[in-house]
């Protein structure tokens, strides 16, 4: 579906922003690869993109792959923008540059709606999801198109089922320039931790797309040419485990016609390990990695924080449950607990060893808005609003001993020896759980092999040549040659040549603590 009805024709600009760099987005592995440029084709824009009127032509850029251009702008009768807390200063510095052209600017998105006083500058704000709010806005453009006297904030009050959800216009993105593709099947979260703005942003009810619609989006994934790894970026993939198996048998049987061309991943509680139901079939659907919010392997804190779902099944024991059925888990951990204590870092280093979790995603406690942890924090009147810090939160222990906890836990959990350790692990244990799938036509063609040429020869030639972790890297890389393994071999060690260059930065304390910290380290893009 999309807004129908409005005669009008408007000029629509739909600009994404970079992202600060960030353990999370890969930008250590884009230049082994043949080209790539940014993390996954954000969905919210495209989304708004594909429901504006038929008529309306509209022209995506993504900012982490090239600036809006002057001639963006003068073609422009109205911006677009979109995106989280961390992109929050290059969102108002979009805005900034679009003003010079005299352009009405709209904000949309998870970062606005949680914190609209975040947008002082904006023309129109979109708060919620796609809905009424969208329709008034599109309205009012169609109406006129020139700036409003004075902000205007859109609340969307009825939500557009995601049964009626367009496809995003993935046609309009560069998607070979990204390190993934991106889809959506559900929006919410049941549970309630304590630190999440999911649930308050989204509800505790999943909404749900139907599997035909996600089938459609693969075809039309496919179609743009992604192939190669897709992220469901559902914030909880078995939020309802109903509908998780509604849907697998959709995507096995997908895979199945298309040769399995994708290799799925997505977001889940770390309590799908009691359900082998749901693991099976996602096993022949061919997901290959799911990411879990483990946060900590303290029960303590876990039960502290309202995650007790993550205690269903002992951590380790759930970590090798998902890989006997194929599938790699990365973990999200959080530092900077009330519960942490002196010893926390050491504890950390010591689950990471046993886990044999190669990506770990470790971040500094942030109180987002909309969570109960900030209006704990507020009431205990522990949120401090300083950007030098990493955090905004009081942290009971003093926080230089928090951020050097961080940063050494960072420097030892990846260094080289430890990290490709735990990669031989996962290729042992857990890929040669996988399901064996035949070769495409598409991975026999030859711009895929030229494309699989040019990353073995970055890859060799910066790590196995000019790195200075050049003998752990053969040591894994030769035996996955000798088993023809290339396809396994570039995706280790691009994710590996990340993390190890991450965190060694980040262990020197160049680069943020938290993925929300709003603590900037790279100019903002130049107006142009
Ligand atoms: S399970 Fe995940 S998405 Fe759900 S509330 Fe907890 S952290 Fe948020």
């Amino acid at each position: 579906m999309r807004a129908e009805g409005i005669e009008t024709v408007r000029r629509i600009l739909c600009v994404f922003p970079r992202y600060t760099s960030s353990f999370g987005t890969f930008e250590y592995a884009y230049p082994l690869t043949d080209g790539v440029q940014a993390f996954m084709p954000p969905q919210g824009l495209l989304l708004i993109a594909a429901y504006l009127p038929a008529n309306w032509p509209v022209r995506f850029i993504d900012e982490n792959i090239r600036p809006a251009s002057k001639e963006d702008f003068e073609w422009a009768e109205a911006v677009f923008v979109s995106g989280m807390h961390i992109q929050r200063q290059h969102m108002n510095d979009i805005c900034r540059r679009a003003h010079a052209f005299d352009l009405a600017v709209a904000i949309g998105g998870p970062s606005v709606s949680a914190c609209p006083d975040y947008y002082p500058s904006f023309d129109y704000l979109h708060v919620g999801e796609l809905g009424d709010a969208t329709d008034d806005l599109i309205a009012r453009l169609a109406s006129d198109p020139s700036r409003p006297e004075r902000q205007v904030v859109l609340r969307t009050a009825e939500r557009v089922a995601m049964t009626d959800f367009p496809i995003p216009a993935y046609e309009l993105a560069e998607v070979k320039r990204y390190f993934l593709g991106s889809i959506q099947y559900s929006s919410g979260c049941p549970y309630q931790c304590e630190f999440c703005d999911i649930p308050g942003l989204y509800g505790r009810n999943p909404r749900l797309k139907s599997p035909q619609q996600i089938t459609a989006e693969l075809d039309r994934l496919l179609e743009c040419g992604v192939t190669g790894s897709v992220y469901f970026v559902d914030d909880n993939f078995i939020g309802n485990r109903k509908a998780a198996l509604d849907l697998l048998p959709h995507l096995v049987e997908w895979q199945k016609k298309t040769g399995y061309v994708m290799r799925l991943a997505c977001e889940a509680t770390l309590n799908i390990a009691k359900r082998p139901e749901i693991l099976e079939k996602m096993r022949e659907a061919f997901f290959v990695t799911i990411f879990c919010g483990i946060e900590t392997p303290d029960p303590d804190a876990l039960k502290a924080m309202q995650k007790d779902h993550n205690m269903m099944v002992p951590i380790l024991e759930g970590v090798r449950t998902i890989n006997s059925y194929g599938m790699e888990v990365v973990s999200g951990i959080i530092m900077g607990l009330d519960t942490d204590k002196p010893e926390t870092g050491e504890a950390l280093l010591a689950f990471v060893d046993e886990s044999r979790i190669p990506l770990l995603t470790i971040n500094l406690l942030q109180a987002l808005p909309q969570t109960p942890l900030w209006d704990r924090l507020m009431r205990e009147n522990r949120l401090i609003e300083d950007d030098s810090r990493d955090s905004n939160v009081d942290f009971l222990l003093p926080y230089d001993q928090v951020v050097d906890s961080w940063k050494k836990c960072m420097g030892v959990a990846f260094e080289p020896e430890k990290l490709y350790a735990r990669y031989q692990h996962q290729v042992d244990f857990t890929y040669a759980n996988r399901i064996k799938v035949p070769v495409t036509p598409e991975q026999k063609s030859w711009a895929n092999i030229k494309r699989g040429l040019i990353m073995l020869r970055n890859i060799f030639w910066k790590i196995g040549v000019l790195g200075d972790y050049k003998k752990v890297f053969w040591k894994f890389a030769l035996p996955r040659l000798r088993h023809g393994d290339i396809e396994g071999l570039i995706s280790v060690a691009m994710i590996a040549h990340h993390l190890i260059m991450f965190a060694r930065l980040a262990s020197v304390g160049h680069h943020n603590a938290s993925n929300y910290s709003i603590r900037l380290r790279e100019a903002a893009v130049p107006a142009e």
